[in-house]
C-alpha cells in the first residue's frame, strides 16, 4: 500500500513501514489505527541542542543559567576510571579542545572496556553542574564521524525531539518513527469540526496543525498554541454534551412543582432535635425555591464530613411529602442506608410520615408487600442501597431522590432513578450530596448540568480534629490512650485495612481484634464490624455503640461514609498509608461529630512518597478543602472526581488544575452553540455532532438527546 490509499482507520498492520512484531507492540498498547496513532501524543519533547562546547557550558553554567537540554559533544577521552560492582561508577574525562567534562557511568560495569583513553568519542547527554564541575550522567555514547573541528564551530540550532508513552517492547523512538512516516499523509486527512471564522476568533490552531505541531515541532513556540487548541477540543465537547443535557431539562422535562410554605418549613425545622444552622438554612431554602418549579431540580448539595448535610435531606423529602408525594434517599451502603432510617425514627417515630428501608438484606416477602404499599402510594420516604435501582422498583408519585455520597455511584444508576417518574418527561428532583470538596467552577463543568449548594459552617460546638502520625512501633501508647479514655465513658473507632487473610503483612481485623482483647484493651468492650456480617449482627452491633454497651468497634472501612455516632470520639487508623487521602479524611470524619474535640491517630511506616506525602497532609489540615487540594496534587483530578465510575473518557490533553480559562470559554461557546442550534442539527454541525457523541454520547445519555 502507498500512503496515498491512506485512511484514518488504516490498521497499523497494513502500513508497509510497520513488521508483524511492532504491529503486536502498537496494538499491545491500544494503538490499532492510524487515528489512535495520531492521538497518541508526546509527553515531552527533549531539546536537543546543537554545537555546543564545553566552554560554553561552562560560561552559562557560571551564569547560573544552564538550560534543561540534550547537547552532543565531541571529544578525546582523557582518562577512565573503572568502577567498582555496583557501588562506585565508572568516571571517564572527555576534552572537545575548549574544556574537560566528567562522563560518570551507573550501573554500566563493561563500559570501562568499551572506553579507550586516547580515542573521540561523542557523548550526548543533559549537562549539569556539580561543585563547578561539568558532569553527564550516563550519557550515551558514539563514534564521532568526525574530528571536532573548532576552527568553524557548528551552528547551534535547537532540535525537538518527541518523547512518546511507552512500553518496555515499544519504546518511544519506534513509535516516533512509526508516527512520522503517517503524520503528513494522516494530518492531510484530517477534517476540523471547528470552522475557519469560529477558529480565527478564537485564536485556535487549525487541527491538522495542531497534531502536526506535537509529534514534529520545528520550533518550540509551536507546542502551546497545538496543545490549547486540542485541550479546547476537548473540553468543548464535554461542554456541548452538559449544555445540550441543561437545554433538553429545561424545555422539555416536567417535574411536579412542589408547594412549600413558611409553615411548613418550620413545622419540619420543629421535628429536628437541633436548631438549623444559618448553612443548613439557607441550602434548604434554595432547594425549597427549586422544588417550587415545574423543571426538575438538579442539585448538587456539597458540605464536608460532618457539616449536616442529613438534616438538610430529610427536610428536603419532608417537603414533597407534605405535597403529598414520595421521596427516596439512596446510600451507598447498607450501614449508611441502616442509619439514616435510625435518624428518621428518630425525626418521625411519632408522626404520620411513612417511611421504609429497602436493601439487598430485606427478606423476599417483606420486599414484595413493601413494593406493592411503594406502588400504591402506602409509603411516603424510602431508604435503601443500589436495591433501589432495580426495576420492581416502581413509585406512586415519585418527586424527589435525594443521592447521599453520590461520588460511589455511577452516572448510570442516577439516571435510573430519575426514570422513576411518572411519564416519559417527568422527572423527579433531584438531589446529589457530596462531602467532596471542588471549587465552584470546576464542580458545575465537571458533574455537568447541576446546580450547586454549599454548606459552608459547622453545627455548633465543634471542637475540631487532633490528627497526629504514629509509627506502629509506638502504637502501644495509642492504645494505652484509648483504654484511659474509655474509662471516662468515651467511645472509639479502630480502623483496618483487611477482614481475615493477611496479605503483605497488613493488619487483619480478626486477629487484631483478638490481640487487643486480650492486650492493650483487655478491661474493653470490643466488637467487630465489617461488611461480611449479616444485616441482623450489624444492626445489632451498631445498636449497642450507640447505647454505649459497647467501648470499641473494630472495623474496615464499612464506616468509610456516613456513619454516625457522636460519642465515638477517637479514631485509629491501622496501616494508614495504605489509605488515599480523600478516604482517610472521610474516615477521621467520623470524629469530632459531638461535644468532644476528635482525635485521629494514623498508624504507618510509609515506604512510598505519596504515602508519607498523604499523611503529612493529613497532620496539616482538617480542612476538607485543603485535603481536597493536596489530593488533585497527588492523585490528579481525574480520580478525585471519581470519573473513573462515572465513565467519562479522560482528558488526554485539557489539565483542569491548569486550563480553567480555557475551561470558561469553552464553556460560553458551548452556551452560545446550544442555544442557536439546542441539538446540533444544522449541516455545519454535522461533524461537530458526531464527534460530540463518539466522545460523550454513552456516558452522559446524548443518544435520548438526538
Ligand atoms: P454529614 O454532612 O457528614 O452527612 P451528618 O448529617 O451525618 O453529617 O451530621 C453530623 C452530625 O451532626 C450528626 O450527629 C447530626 O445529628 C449533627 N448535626 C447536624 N446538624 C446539626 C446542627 N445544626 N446542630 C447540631 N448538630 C447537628
Ligand atoms: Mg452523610
Amino acid at each position: 500500500m502507498t500512503t496515498s490509499h491512506l485512511q484514518l482507520t488504516t490498521l497499523v498492520g497494513d502500513l508497509p513501514q510497520v513488521d508483524v512484531q511492532t504491529a503486536r507492540g502498537l496494538q499491545a498498547m491500544g494503538l490499532r489505527c492510524v487515528a489512535d496513532l495520531l492521538m497518541h501524543l508526546p509527553s515531552r519533547w527533549d531539546r536537543m541542542r546543537h554545537g555546543r562546547t564545553v566552554e560554553q557550558l561552562l560560561d552559562l553554567a557560571g551564569a547560573d543559567t544552564l538550560p534543561r537540554e540534550i547537547v552532543e559533544l565531541t571529544g578525546e577521552l582523557v582518562s577512565v576510571r573503572p568502577g567498582f560492582r555496583r557501588r562506585t561508577p565508572t568516571e571517564a574525562m572527555l576534552d572537545d579542545g575548549t574544556g574537560v567534562i566528567t562522563l560518570t557511568f551507573f550501573n554500566q560495569p563493561w563500559m570501562a572496556r568499551k572506553l579507550q583513553v586516547g580515542t573521540t568519542i561523542t557523548a550526548t547527554g543533559e549537562p549539569r553542574v556539580h561543585r563547578g564541575d561539568l558532569q553527564m550522567t550516563n550519557p550515551k555514547i558514539g563514534r564521532a564521524a568526525h574530528e571536532p573541528d573548532l576552527l568553524e564551530p557548528p551552528s547551534t540550532g535547537l532540535e525537538l525531539h518527541p518523547v512518546y508513552p511507552a512500553s518496555e517492547a515499544m519504546p518511544s523512538a519506534v513509535i516516533g518513527r512509526v508516527v512520522h512516516g503517517v503524520l503528513d499523509a494522516a494530518t492531510a486527512l484530517l477534517e476540523d469540526h471547528l470552522a475557519a471564522p469560529w477558529r480565527e476568533r478564537l485564536n485556535l490552531v487549525g487541527l491538522a496543525d495542531a497534531y502536526r505541531h506535537l509529534h514534529r515541532p520545528e520550533h518550540e513556540d509551536d507546542i502551546p498554541p497545538a496543545r490549547r487548541r486540542l485541550a479546547f477540543d476537548e473540553l468543548l465537547l464535554l461542554q456541548i454534551g452538559v449544555a445540550m443535557r441543561k437545554h433538553v431539562r429545561e424545555r422539555t422535562l416536567k417535574a411536579p412543582p412542589l408547594p412549600v410554605t413558611l409553615e411548613i418549613v418550620s413545622r419540619i425545622e420543629a421535628r429536628l432535635p437541633f436548631a438549623m444552622t444559618k448553612a443548613q438554612q439557607r441550602v434548604l431554602g434554595e432547594i425549597a425555591n427549586d422544588l417550587s418549579k415545574a423543571c426538575p431540580m438538579n442539585r448538587l448539595l456539597q458540605g464536608d464530613v460532618g457539616s449536616g448535610k442529613t438534616a438538610v435531606a430529610v427536610g428536603a423529602m419532608l417537603l414533597a411529602v407534605a405535597a403529598e408525594a414520595q421521596a427516596v434517599l439512596v446510600a451507598p451502603t447498607e450501614l449508611l442506608a441502616e442509619q439514616h432510617m435510625k435518624t428518621m425514627q428518630n425525626m418521625l417515630g411519632d408522626s404520620k410520615v411513612r417511611f421504609e428501608l429497602l436493601s439487598g438484606s430485606v427478606k423476599p416477602a417483606t420486599r414484595r408487600v413493601l413494593l406493592e404499599r411503594l406502588r400504591e402510594g402506602d409509603i411516603d420516604m424510602l431508604v435503601g442501597t443500589h436495591a433501589l435501582f432495580s426495576e420492581g422498583v416502581v413509585f406512586n408519585e415519585l418527586a424527589l431522590a435525594v443521592i447521599d455520597e453520590q461520588h460511589r455511584f455511577g452516572v448510570h444508576q442516577r439516571a435510573t432513578l430519575r426514570s422513576k417518574g411518572r411519564g416519559e418527561h417527568d422527572r423527579p428532583h433531584q438531589l446529589v450530596m457530596t462531602a467532596t470538596p471542588i471549587p465552584r467552577t470546576l464542580s458545575v463543568s465537571w458533574f455537568g448540568d447541576l446546580d450547586v449548594s454549599i454548606i459552608d459552617e459547622r453545627p455548633p460546638g465543634r471542637k475540631g480534629i487532633r490528627t497526629r502520625h504514629v509509627s506502629p512501633r509506638d502504637v502501644s501508647g495509642v492504645y494505652t490512650e484509648l483504654a484511659t479514655r474509655a474509662a471516662q465513658g468515651k467511645q472509639a473507632w479502630i480502623v483496618v485495612p483487611v477482614i481475615d487473610e493477611s496479605p503483605a503483612g497488613l493488619t487483619n481485623l480478626q486477629q487484631h481484634l483478638e490481640a487487643l482483647q486480650h492486650g492493650e484493651l483487655r478491661a474493653l468492650r470490643l466488637a467487630a464490624m465489617h461488611g461480611r456480617l449479616p444485616a441482623a449482627d450489624r444492626d445489632a452491633v451498631m445498636d449497642r455503640f450507640r447505647a454505649r454497651e459497647l467501648d470499641v468497634l473494630v472495623c474496615t472501612t464499612v464506616i468509610e461514609v456516613g456513619v454516625d455516632v457522636p460519642n465515638a470520639s477517637m479514631i485509629v487508623i491501622e496501616n494508614a498509608d495504605r489509605f488515599g487521602l480523600a478516604q482517610l479524611h472521610q474516615l477521621r470524619g467520623r470524629v469530632g461529630r459531638g461535644d468532644e474535640a476528635g482525635i485521629c491517630v494514623l498508624v504507618a511506616d510509609p515506604q512510598t512518597e505519596d504515602g508519607q506525602a498523604r499523611l503529612d497532609a493529613m497532620v496539616d489540615t482538617d480542612d476538607g478543602f485543603r485535603i481536597a487540594e493536596r489530593d488533585l496534587a497527588i492523585r490528579g483530578v481525574g480520580e478525585l472526581f471519581g470519573t473513573k465510575q462515572s465513565g467519562m473518557p479522560p482528558f488526554r490533553v485539557a489539565d483542569l488544575a491548569r486550563d480553567l480559562a480555557l475551561l470558561r470559554l469553552a464553556r460560553s461557546e458551548a452556551d452560545a452553540l446550544i442555544s442557536a442550534d439546542p441539538d446540533l442539527s444544522g449541516e455545519a454541525h454535522a461533524l461537530l455532532r458526531r464527534r460530540l457523541l463518539k466522545a460523550h454520547g454513552k456516558w452522559m445519555g446524548l443518544g435520548d438527546v438526538g
